[in-house]
This record gives structure tokens, C-alpha cells and sequence, in this order.
């Protein structure tokens, strides 16, 4: 695609990166096909290609976002399906991350808009606030529908979305020895925000696995939220002040093997945290050793020889491939292949490079299309019978779990219960319904 930014534009090294980027892109709109804001309503405002072409135009012309622009790329779910089909290679994630940041800098959003947007970037990385907020969301969930009656679809959204159990206390900073004589590894466990106040049972079963097969896992005093959530409302220095914690915290420690993740969104972030701060002149350097040092679990355990422990449990799983582990990261055997060899019977969803709606906070701020994302893949993840569904991030599994009763567990949980761990919670509330070997 041909670009007329002037050379004092191209001075601005994100401008420079964007245009690299757009140069890049061919318009053959092989994207499209797979992109499920376009395949919803077939807008071609809604589809990469077009998106592509109104960032380029708002950035060409140094024009402030217009509100057209601020609804085609906020219906963008960053689900990065158009980068893996993109023959042209074209870095989609930093242009849209790019034009976010451009949108937050120059549009004013409606008032309710703004107000919304600022509390979820105000409590959601942050678990004490995080654990108020959901304690108040339960007490609500009943009015769910009500909500939804009135027309309050966000607020709705967000009521539906809370588990009805209380939040949890999260990890502290602490080291978790290896078991056995010999230390095989060392690494540090980025224990997170949200994963941890809805989803604790996630890192224990990582630490327990870990651990179990030999390696030290350390949570680190300082680190907290990857950053993803605010990077993704456009809120550029809040995610990088997040991001510089967390590399303060890590860069302080010896001899890491890895950085290991348990959300996949999380791990996209962190994994991009050289490009994030690369002009930073005091992070740069650490920045790119610490997303090169990044590992989603997957990855990590299946450098491991885990074995069964216990016979075969036997369940089918219904593999549910998050956006960010499959296209953000490209890690798409491993989860797989670990559990085949734990002595799971693992289905591919199909359709399964689809999104399912969740995206970070998008489930809040575009209910209606993630409702309808949903509906979609719980129907083809039902279709396939399956005794449980498996995934590498906590949002998929909210998100599914919110649209059908069957169980939904994160990748990990499975693989601790087979080498020796408890079975899954959410597993072991349905048990009674599954075939026997579940039992
Ligand atoms: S990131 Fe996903 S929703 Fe956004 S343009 Fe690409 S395929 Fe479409
Ligand atoms: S597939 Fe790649 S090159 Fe083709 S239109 Fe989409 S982004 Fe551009």
C-alpha cells in the first residue's frame, strides 16, 4: 500500500512503525474471510482491510479520531485472526494498538462511555479494587436481567459475566521450592489481576505442576497487572508504567529460566513488552530480555516429561483455542499435545480460529457482538459433546462459561489433575453428569 506520510511525521518513531506497517499490506483482503466482526454483519468497516484503510487515513492526515473511526476499530476485538491468515505479514496488533492510543489522545467519547472506560481501567488491573468491585457485582447479579430489560446492556454484561462465588484472596509474593533433590528449573509466575481474584485454583495447579516436575517458581514481590488491559483502551503510559513494574520486579531476580503465564492475553502483552517500551532508553535493553525470557505454560510444561499419574481420566475435551495463544503467540500444539499424552480426548472446535467474544474488556464494552460470539462457539463447542472445555485463559473460559453449563477449566487444570493434582473445581460440580470414567 502506497503511504504519503512527510518526513517530519516519520520522525515520530510510532508513525514510522505504522507506516512500515501499512506498506506492508498488499489490499488482498485474504483478512477478511476470517475476521468475525466481518463475518457478523459483513461490513467491510468491520473487516481488517477496511479498518486498515481508516488508520491510515486518520494517521496520513494527522486528523483527530472521528467517531466513525472510534466504532469501526472499537468493534475490533484484537483477536489477531488476521494475522495469522495476512500473507503479506502484515504486524496488525501494533497498528491497531497504534490507532487506540491515536483515538484516546484525540476523541471524546460520550460521557457514560468515558465514565465506564475509566473504571475498568481503574479497578480491573488492580486485585484489591478488582475484589471490592466483583463482591458489589455479585450482590447485583441478580438484576442481571433487569438491567438488560432497561436497556443497561454493559452494565448487564458485566453482571452476567461475575461468578456467583466471592472473589479470592491473590497469591502473595513468595518462592514455591522444587520438589525432589536436584532443581531442574527456575521461574518466575507472573500471578496477575484478574486471573487470580476469579481464577486462583489456576496458578496453583501451574505451581503444583511446576513444582512437582522439579522447578522452582517464584512470585515476584511488585509485579502485577501485564498492562493489557489499559494497552487495549488506548492508555499507552498507564500499560507502560504496568509493564516497567513488572520488569523491575523480574530483572531483580537470578538465574530465571523463563517468565511463565497462565493467561494468554497476559502473555501476548508481555511477550511484546520490547516492542511496547523500545524507545525507552532505561527499559529497552531489559524490556526485550524479559519478553524474550516469556513462556504461556503450555510452551514451558511441554519441555517437561510429565507422565500420568493416575489411570487415564478418559474425558473428551474440547480444546478452545484463545485468540492470543493461537494467533497472538502461535502456540497452538502444545496445550494439545499435553493433554493427548495425559490420556485426554482432545477435539478441535471447529470454526476455531474464531474469537469467542471475550477480548479483554470487550464483553463489557461491546456486548452485543461478544454475545453473539458466544452464542456461535458455544454451539459449535457443544455440537462436538464433549465431557469438559479446556483453554489457556481465564477471559475465554468466563466468557464461554457465561453461555452453556458444561464445565469449563483452564489447560493446566487438566494436566495437574492427571500427573497428581486435585480434580478442577469447576470439573468436579459436574462430575455427577459426566461418564464414569469422571467419576
Ligand atoms: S483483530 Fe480480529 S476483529 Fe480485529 S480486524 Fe483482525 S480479525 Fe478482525
Ligand atoms: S491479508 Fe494482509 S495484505 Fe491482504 S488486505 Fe489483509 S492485511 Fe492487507
Amino acid at each position: 500500500m502506497q503511504t504519503s506520510f512527510t518526513l517530519a511525521q516519520l520522525a515520530d518513531p510510532d508513525i514510522a512503525a505504522s507506516e512500515k506497517i501499512l506498506r506492508a499490506c498488499v489490499h488482498c483482503g485474504f483478512c477478511i474471510a476470517t475476521c468475525p466482526t466481518y463475518l457478523l454483519d459483513g461490513n467491510e468497516l468491520d473487516s481488517p482491510r477496511g479498518r486498515i484503510y481508516l488508520i491510515k487515513d486518520m494517521l496520513e492526515n494527522d486528523r483527530p479520531a472521528t467517531a466513525e473511526v472510534a466504532l469501526h476499530i472499537d468493534r475490533c476485538l484484537s483477536c489477531l485472526a488476521c494475522m495469522t491468515t495476512c500473507p503479506s505479514g502484515v504486524h496488525y496488533m501494533h497498528l491497531v494498538d497504534h490507532a487506540r492510543v491515536h483515538i484516546e489522545h484525540t476523541y471524546r467519547r460520550p460521557r457514560g462511555e468515558r465514565l465506564l472506560r475509566a473504571m475498568l481501567a481503574k479497578l480491573m488491573p488492580y486485585p484489591r479494587r478488582f475484589q471490592l468491585a466483583l463482591a458489589a457485582a455479585i450482590l447485583g447479579k441478580p438484576f442481571a436481567l433487569l438491567a438488560q430489560a432497561v436497556g443497561l446492556k454493559r452494565l448487564a454484561a458485566m453482571l452476567r459475566l461475575a461468578p456467583w462465588r466471592g472473589p479470592h484472596r491473590r497469591l502473595a509474593p513468595q518462592i514455591f521450592p522444587a520438589a525432589g533433590p536436584r532443581i531442574k528449573g527456575r521461574v518466575a509466575l507472573l500471578a496477575g489481576c484478574v486471573n487470580d481474584v476469579l481464577a486462583p485454583q489456576i496458578n496453583a495447579a501451574a505451581i503444583r505442576v511446576l513444582t512437582r516436575s522439579g522447578v522452582e517458581v517464584v512470585v515476584a514481590e511488585g509485579a502485577g497487572c501485564c498492562g493489557s488491559l489499559v494497552h487495549h483502551m488506548g492508555r499507552k503510559e498507564e500499560a507502560l508504567s504496568q509493564a516497567r513494574a513488572n520488569i523491575d520486579a523480574w530483572a531483580a531476580l537470578e538465574g530465571l529460566d523463563a517468565i511463565v503465564i497462565t493467561t494468554s492475553g497476559c502473555g501476548t502483552t508481555v511477550k511484546d513488552y520490547g516492542f511496547m517500551l523500545r524507545t525507552d532508553p532505561a527499559y529497552a535493553e531489559r524490556a526485550g530480555k524479559v519478553a524474550g525470557l516469556a513462556r504461556d505454560i503450555s510452551e514451558y510444561l511441554a519441555a517437561l516429561p510429565l507422565a500420568a499419574d493416575q489411570s487415564a481420566p478418559g474425558l473428551v475435551v474440547a480444546y478452545h483455542a484463545a485468540c492470543s495463544l493461537q494467533h497472538g503467540q502461535r502456540v497452538t500444539r502444545q496445550p494439545k499435545e499435553l493433554l493427548v499424552k495425559l490420556g485426554f480426548q482432545v477435539k478441535d472446535v471447529p470454526d476455531g480460529h474464531l474469537c469467542c467474544g471475550s477480548a479483554g474488556t470487550y464483553n463489557i464494552l461491546q456486548p452485543d457482538i461478544a454475545r453473539r460470539l458466544r452464542e456461535r462457539k458455544v454451539g459449535t463447542i457443544e455440537g462436538l459433546r464433549p465431557d469438559v472445555i479446556a483453554a489457556g485463559n481465564i477471559g475465554c473460559m468466563t466468557q464461554i462459561a457465561a453461555g452453556t453449563k458444561l464445565p469449563a477449566v483452564h489447560t493446566v487444570e487438566l494436566i495437574d489433575w492427571a500427573t497428581g493434582g486435585p480434580c478442577p473445581p469447576a470439573l468436579r460440580e459436574h462430575r455427577s453428569t459426566m461418564h464414569p470414567a469422571a467419576g
